[in-house]
């Protein structure tokens, strides 16, 4: 796969204990954390603790053990946020960028999980 991982990107530096974060959950495969720069008053980001870039590398390289503790992990915050519009929540936003046009701003794969009010429609007009 032609993705070169930066070890020194700042989750892999959070990852290692290197920077404090504020964690709000961690299993041994994943490890969520809020946002530093919240965009909303719930922004919580979801990370793969193995060395992936981004979406599609995670997808399609990870183990299934990793894919799915990812996606359970990502769906137990949004039922201790209360916002799982199944059981009355106002909802969320989940948002993943990607390299250049998606403006990833940090090679580390991580969710976005953006909950707390109205999040508006979800891209502006270019
Ligand atoms: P993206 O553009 O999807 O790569 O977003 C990266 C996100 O990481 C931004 O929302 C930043 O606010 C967030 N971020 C950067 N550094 C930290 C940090 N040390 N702790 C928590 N979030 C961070």
């Amino acid at each position: 796969m032609a993705y070169d991982y930066d070890d020194q990107n700042i989750f892999a530096r959070i990852l290692r204990g290197e920077i404090p974060n504020s964690t709000v959950m961690e299993t041994d495969h994943t490890l969520a954390f809020r946002d530093i720069q919240p965009q909303a008053p719930e922004h919580i980001l979801v990370i793969p603790k193995g060395p992936y870039v981004c979406h599609d590398h995670f997808a399609l390289a990870a183990s299934e053990a990793e894919l799915v503790d990812f996606m359970r992990v990502s769906g137990r915050i949004c039922a201790e946020l209360g916002v799982q519009p199944g059981e009355g929540g106002a909802g969320y936003r989940t948002i993943s960028n990607a390299g250049g046009h998606g403006v990833q701003e940090v090679p580390h794969y991580h969710l976005h999980i953006l909950a707390g009010r109205p999040l508006g429609r979800m891209l502006e007009q270019a």
